[in-house]
This record gives C-alpha cells, sequence and structure tokens, in this order.
C-alpha cells in the first residue's frame, strides 16, 4: 500500500468527468487499497480517485468515529437513484481544500447503486453524514467541488488561502 500525493485547488484536474471502470480486478483493488491508506493518513472520511490524480469512478468513505471500529467503504461506479425532498446542512470540509469549511445543504438521504471491492453489484440508502458525504465525493466525480456551491467571492478566498498553504508546505 502507499499513500498518494492529494490534488488540491485550483488544480484544474479537479473540473474534470471521471470514467467509468470497466472490470474490478486486482489493479483496482490495489488502487481501493492505496485510496484508503491515503484518506485515513491525511486524515479524511471521505476521498475520491481524481483527487489523488485518477480519473476513475471511485469513492471510499469511512464515516465511522474515532472510538469505533474502522468502517471502509468502497464505491465504483456509483450512481445516484434517488434523493429525499428534505434538505440538511452540514459544514463541510474537503482533503483538496485543506482546512477550509462551508455548510452545504444537500438532500438528507440518497439511494446509490454501485459496485464494492469485490466486483458485486450493490444498493445503499444513506442518510445523515454518509448521505452528505456520498453527495460530496460523487460531486468530484462530475468535476466538482464544494466551494463551486459557495459565491464567487468567497470561493475565490478559498482557493487563495489554500494555495497559501500548499506555498508553505513546500517551502
Ligand atoms: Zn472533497
Amino acid at each position: 500500500m502507499a499513500i498518494l500525493p492529494i490534488v488540491t485547488v485550483p488544480d484544474p484536474l479537479l473540473k474534470k468527468v471521471s470514467e467509468p471502470v470497466e472490470k474490478v480486478d486486482d489493479k483496482v483493488r490495489a488502487f481501493l487499497d492505496d485510496m484508503l491508506e491515503t484518506m485515513y493518513a491525511a486524515p479524511g472520511i471521505g476521498l475520491a480517485a481524481v483527487q489523488v490524480g485518477k480519473l476513475w469512478r471511485i469513492l471510499v468513505i469511512d464515516i465511522a468515529s474515532d472510538d469505533e471500529e474502522p468502517n471502509p467503504m468502497y464505491f465504483i461506479n456509483p450512481v445516484i437513484t434517488w434523493t429525499s425532498e428534505e434538505f440538511n446542512t452540514y459544514n463541510e470540509g474537503c482533503l483538496s481544500i485543506p482546512e477550509q469549511y462551508a455548510d452545504v445543504e444537500r438532500p438528507a438521504e440518497c439511494k446509490v447503486d454501485f459496485i464494492d471491492y469485490n466486483g458485486d453489484e450493490k444498493e445503499i440508502h444513506a442518510d445523515g453524514l454518509l448521505a452528505t458525504c456520498i453527495q460530496h465525493e460523487m460531486d468530484h466525480l462530475n468535476g466538482v467541488v464544494f466551494i463551486d456551491y459557495l459565491s464567487k467571492i468567497k470561493r475565490g478566498i478559498y482557493v487563495r488561502k489554500v494555495k497559501k498553504l500548499v506555498r508553505e508546505k513546500e517551502e
């Protein structure tokens, strides 16, 4: 396993639409392992493949709290098939927009079809933090990040802050 470098805004890669995975083979599974390790090391609760530079429709998520057992979830080619009419607001963050947070409103529940780590077709009905996390990560697959929901001015401020952070890290 390996920790992969995380792409941050304003990298144009984050605006790209990811492609479906054709087959879940050992190469894909090795990549899933690396994604999970990268997410845990960051640390974060969700990561999309594009955030580590690969345009595959893949997400890894683990929303277990520190005092719970790890609960890694793998979503390959996920498709949201239903969203609730009720909305939830969460203060969201993103490993590609480090240390910046904003309230984002999304459907409170969603149903998702996906392929799991073993290549089996699955469906999940998510609510709470998991529903938000899935929708946040699915946005990445379509070239959208959470600051795209904010005003242009706020977005600009966030991007400048991230650029400064990244510069400081490199020094
Ligand atoms: Zn994100």
